[in-house]
């Protein structure tokens, strides 16, 4: 079974490898999705991690996910990769 990966950004599951991000050579990146990380570098280099709540937390409600499941996405969010520092 594959593992299921979730962007380190912005925590939506990259599901197929059109999703994946890439590399500055083209490869994938296996951390990022494609909205977040194309050729090596971040599409939203300013963002702020609040910013990138409000972003997800759309992109769910308009996807019809259960309040409490969004709340504990965006809880999740400072816990990724590009959050943590
Ligand atoms: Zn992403």
């Amino acid at each position: 079974m594959q593992e299921k990966r979730f962007c380190q950004s912005c925590l939506l599951p990259i599901a197929t490898h059109s999703m994946t991000g890439t590399n500055a050579d083209g490869s994938p990146n296996k951390k990022f999705c494609w909205n977040c990380y194309r050729n090596g570098s971040f599409t939203a280099p300013e963002i702020t991690l609040q910013e990138m709540e409000q972003k997800v937390k759309k992109v769910l409600e308009a996807n019809q996910i259960p309040a409490n499941v969004i709340d504990l996405s965006i809880n999740y969010l400072p816990r990724l990769v590009r959050w943590r520092n």
